[in-house]
């Protein structure tokens, strides 16, 4: 079958669809119903089904890949590379697991998971799984602040934490910051194991709380933990959305639709088979790295590489390096992970042998033109979009070269996935809006196995939050699309960022593209900010390569010049500013709103969530200096 006859069945026929797909895992009990829909907006896969996700992703692979590598953990921080067959991650989780029962760790038990990009965050969350615990992993960046909130949130019988992170080679500790949390938090967990790979002598240890892991897994090391069979629906993991908008909601994933999700995107979607290598550039702590650092591959019997370190150290060539040297057939990245690279010589593009290397998929963020270009020119490989929330757990809008590729339309991630039925509609009527025109994207229900059930502790919330857009209980994305007449889907940015000029609504994604075209930016932002007159105009924030020389003003006068021509007098900035760094989240995405509350003399407010609190310091100084141009300077 084509993508076009299978895509129909999966949400025509959804029963029979993913009846079929749920044969791609094992099941202790074969589920009893394939879809339950009598309580929407929620919807229950594979009911009464029994499953486990470290079964799948690991026990059922021995017979047959015993010596194959289930995991590389790379760190170019610690300059350490651990190749790890599946009998050897066997091993390793079966004395997690030992230690986390030791714990009084159970089913339906939280465990906070702090911890860097190293292979022991792999072992404690297969570990969790195995035994019917829920991890929920909070990204190593992060400060105790967010730790503290998140753990407030969960609950968490335990807490496994490393004794420090690096970054750029500096140790960054994470057990103060760890200590830091558990002093704010209304409910800190009563034990905290932590691996220490002896990157901090100063680590401090509290008593009766705390306990180092590497004495604890020699105890278990010959541990034999049984599985935990779980109900299909019940949960494997909580996994918090980035914080980009607002207060991040605890995305709650059940057990057998995402693990039949993942068994089939890997196939299809990354066109991957058993034996096979993924190198998945994301961080454990984000969706992305849950899915395709760790239970994708696995579940599919690939090889999974984990790294820790900058992708410019110890030079822009390390992620081609790797490719060549694992034989990396499919690469997952992000667009900003890319312009990384984009900054830097193009030749390292060209140094290594990536015949292996077939497929390069970016998702997380609107992937602009001059960024694919630059890529699928410097490596001649098919580069995909892909579009997805943490909420979905996998690809909605994706190509599928395993199945049957559709040619690459640059800007768009293409086409729903399996299960996926999109509509794009007006925001004030309900309306389908014709191809050509923008709407928001939404999901009409059931959602597809793999996203989420619920959020956490809180079903009003996630019916509200999702549900309460519009009439037909459709799921929002929160994100404004146009398709084309051929049906490819593009993004054109979130709902709330949106501009308001002279009573033309504007993207502020739209005019950031525009600006993206010339080729002296590195990186741009746009905002709404008041305008008396106009009750918004467009405020430009960019970076500037390196080889665009010193004059800024010259740069910012071509990047209005540039707007105009493209978009019209309407979207001239109100004025421009010439930053040397972008307000962004932990995950590389842009903090606008950030950027707006200081333009607008407001009090940014929630910064927790903001990678570098110090980018801001700079944009203050490029306010108070004034912009560079744009008719609020000639005013
Ligand atoms: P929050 O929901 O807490 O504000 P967030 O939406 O940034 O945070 P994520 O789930 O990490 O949290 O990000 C999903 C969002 O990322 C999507 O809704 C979309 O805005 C953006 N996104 C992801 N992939 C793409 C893509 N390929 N093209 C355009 N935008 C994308
Ligand atoms: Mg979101």
């Amino acid at each position: 079958m084509g993508y076009e006859e299978s895509w129909k069945q999966s949400v025509d026929e959804p029963e029979v669809f993913w009846a079929e797909q749920a044969r791609l895992i094992d099941w202790k009990e074969p589920p009893r119903q394939i879809l339950d829909v009598s309580r929407p907006p929620f919807r229950r896969w594979f009911v009464g089904g029994t499953t486990n996700l470290c079964h799948n992703a690991l026990d059922r692979h021995l017979a047959e890949r015993a010596d194959q590598l289930a995991i590389v953990a790379v760190s170019t921080e610690t300059d350490i590379t651990r190749e790890i067959t599946y009998r050897e991650l066997h091993r390793e989780v079966n004395a997690f697991a030992a230690t986390l029962v030791a714990l009084g760790v159970g089913k339906g038990d939280r465990v906070v998971i702090y911890m860097p990009n190293i292979a022991e965050a792999v072992f404690a969350m297969l570990a969790c799984v195995r035994i019917g615990a829920i991890h929920s992993v909070v990204f190593g960046g992060f400060a105790a602040h967010n730790l503290a909130m998140r753990i407030d949130d969960a609950e968490p019988a335990v807490l496994v934490c490393a004794d420090a992170g690096m970054r750029g080679g500096k140790v960054i500790p994470y057990k103060p910051l760890v200590d830091a949390a558990l002093a704010e938090a209304n409910a800190p967990p009563a034990h905290v194991l932590v691996v220490d790979r002896g990157l901090d002598e100063s680590m401090h240890l509290v008593e009766g709380r705390d306990a180092l892991y590497a004495p604890l897994r020699e105890k278990h090391l010959h541990a034999d933990v049984p599985v935990t069979w779980l109900e299909s629906n019940e949960p494997s993991y909580l996994l918090y959305t980035s914080g980009t908008t607002g207060k991040p909601k605890g995305v709650q994933r059940d057990t057998g639709g995402y693990a039949v999700a993942l068994a089939l995107s890997m196939t299809t979607i990354f066109d991957l088979a058993p034996g096979q290598a993924m190198l998945c550039t994301s961080d454990v702590g984000w969706a992305v790295g849950h899915s395709y650092n760790v239970y994708g591959p696995l579940i599919g019997g690939c090889t999974a590489i984990l790294y820790e370190g900058l992708p410019t150290r110890p030079d822009p060539g390390i992620w081609w390096r790797l490719c060549e040297t694992y034989k990396v057939r499919t690469m997952f990245s992000s667009p900003t992970g890319i312009r990384i690279l984009k900054k830097q010589d193009e030749e390292w593009l060209r140094k290594y042998d990536l015949s292996a290397l077939r497929w390069i998929f970016l998702a997380g963020e609107p992937l602009d033109q001059p960024t694919y270009d630059w890529l699928s020119r410097g490596t001649g490989k098919t580069v995909i979009d892909n579009y997805w929330q943490t909420e979905t757990g996998w690809p909605a809008l994706s190509l599928m070269p395993g199945l049957d590729l559709k040619p690459v339309r640059p800007g768009s991630p293409g086409f729903p996935t399996f299960g996926y039925r999109m509509r794009v509609i007006d925001d004030v009527t309900g309306e389908d809006k014709p191809a050509g025109e923008k709407g928001v994207l939404v999901i009409e229900p059931p959602l597809p196995p793999g996203c989420l059930s619920t959020i956490w502790r809180d079903d009003e919330r996630y019916v509200r939050s999702y549900f309460g857009h519009f009439k037909g209980s459709l799921y929002s994305s929160l994100d404004w699309a146009v398709r084309d007449a051929d049906g490819y889907t593009f993004i054109l940015g979130r709902t709330d960022d949106v501009i308001n000029v002279a009573g033309h609504r504007l993207g502020t994604r739209e005019i950031e593209e525009s600006v993206a075209t010339l080729g002296e930016v590195a990186e741009v932002a746009v905002v709404g900010v008041a305008d008396e007159l106009k009750g918004q105009v467009p405020a430009v924030f960019a970076t500037l390569k390196q080889e665009a020389g010193g004059d800024a003003t010259a740069v910012a006068q071509a990047m209005e010049r540039r707007v105009v021509e493209l978009l019209g007098g309407v979207a001239r900035p109100g004025c421009i500013y010439v930053v040397s760094a972008l307000p962004k989240t932990r995950s590389g995405k842009l903090l606008r709103r950030s950027l707006q509350a200081v333009l607008e003399g407001r009090d940014p407010g929630d910064l927790s969530t903001l990678d570098d609190p110090g980018a801001l310091e700079g944009i203050r100084r490029a306010i108070a200096a004034g912009p560079l141009c744009g008719h609020r300077r000639e005013a």
